[in-house]
């Protein structure tokens, strides 16, 4: 399947409506280290991958289906156990594992497989999130060379995979970063480029009309509005935006809190009103699949400096009022405190540092007038 070109109408359908592989509960995936590689390759035009094209089709239909589907990324380890008592002709009665023949004749492709765990920093086995993953792959691997293209070139007993040179991997990976904004603004127009090879956009239809829809409502019938924690700090990074972000609603909801400081905020964990128009919004899950994890942390962070609980209510201007006198600084929350960037889905986010939370606080941005 060209995943590409999928009829508009089934995309949205599929957006909305997930199958069993999205969903809190859904069963991981399993897919070895290495074809998690090569189903990289295969995006950027590889048609005969050493594992067969089936072997990786399977994962590219579900990240294309669900970009947050959760992957069990395996690598045999076990079979090392049984080595010894193999080679070692005394080795007694005791009885070699299932598929041992098969399993100890495949070194190669496990000497790849724990190469993709080395480089994920993970056990074999550890479950990820597909976009935490792969975004985490392409920053730690540049090229597929150091991975599959090791060995002596003439090596028949640790072969080299004839496409490590032919930069598939590397058409998907290093294709120009497109902003959030490019995304919401192009929608489909980016099928196929980089990583929007293996990972579905929304469509442009889909979001312009989210955002019609949601920044009219904020802006013209709420009279209560539910905003995450962390977005309160997001709308302070934007308040010099005079005119509305098209891939979310951080102005509208500034402005109609600066227009009403009684309006009530109940604060709620994970997506909210902001989100609504977002690329990497799911609407279907309700799922943020960039920033589901380390936002989540943030989200509690706040709650715990503001002290109060998910799901309580003030009226904006005190909320404000509350933020300006108990939170310092943006890098206490966005950079964590530390500034410490452990992996991917936990970094820093790039305003931190920034002192957009200081001139808010100095100008009464919201809080104006709320002792
Ligand atoms: S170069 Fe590596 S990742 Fe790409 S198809 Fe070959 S074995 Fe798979
Ligand atoms: S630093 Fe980043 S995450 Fe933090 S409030 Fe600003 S935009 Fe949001
Ligand atoms: S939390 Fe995620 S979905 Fe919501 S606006 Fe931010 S990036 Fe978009």
């Amino acid at each position: 399947m060209n995943r590409a070109s999928v009829d508009p109408e089934q995309r949205h359908t599929q957006r909305m409506t997930c199958s069993g592989l999205s969903g809190p509960d859904a069963e991981p995936i399993p897919v070895r280290g290495h074809h998690l590689l090569c189903a990289v390759c295969v995006a950027g035009g590889c048609e005969t991958p050493p594992c067969g094209i089936e072997a990786v089709e399977g994962l590219l239909d579900a990240l294309w289906e669900y970009a947050y589907v959760p992957i069990r990324v395996s690598a045999d380890i076990e079979v090392n156990r049984a080595h010894y008592l193999d080679a070692y002709e005394d080795r007694g009665e005791r009885e070699l594992p299932d598929g041992y023949e098969d399993r100890a004749a495949d070194y190669a492709g496990r000497r790849k497989d724990l190469e993709v765990c080395r480089l994920l920093g993970i056990a074999p086995g550890s479950v990820l999130p597909a976009w935490a993953l792969y975004m985490t792959l392409f920053e730690r691997l540049a090229g597929v060379r150091s991975v599959c293209a090791t060995g002596d070139a003439q090596s028949d007993v640790w072969p080299r995979c004839p496409h490590a040179e032919a930069g598939y991997y590397e058409r998907i990976r290093d294709a120009a970063p497109t902003s959030l904004e490019d995304q919401t603004e192009q929608g489909e127009a980016l099928d196929g480029h980089g990583r929007w090879a293996m990972f579905r956009m929304r469509t442009r239809e889909d979001m312009l009309t989210a955002k019609d829809d949601s920044a009219g409502f904020i802006e013209e019938d709420a009279d209560h509005l539910y905003i995450r924690p962390q977005h309160l700090l997001c709308i302070l990074c934007t308040m010099e935006a005079q005119d509305p972000l098209i891939q979310d609603n951080l102005v509208e909801l500034r402005k109609r809190m600066e227009e009403d400081p009684d309006i009530p905020v109940t604060l709620v964990e994970g997506c909210c009103m902001v989100c609504d128009p977002c690329n990497v919004y799911h609407p279907g899950e309700h799922v943020c699949y960039t920033t589901h994890i380390k936002n989540q942390l943030r989200d509690l962070n706040i709650l715990e400096k503001l002290d109060l609980e998910p799901g309580a209510t003030l009226p904006a201007g005190e909320l404000y009022a509350r933020i300006y006198e108990r939170i310092g600084s943006l890098m206490e929350v966005c950079g964590w405190g530390d500034g410490l960037k452990t992996v991917h889905f936990w970094a820093p986010c790039g305003g931190a540092k920034g002192d957009a939370l200081e001139r808010a606080r100095d100008r009464g941005l919201i809080s104006d007038g709320v002792e």
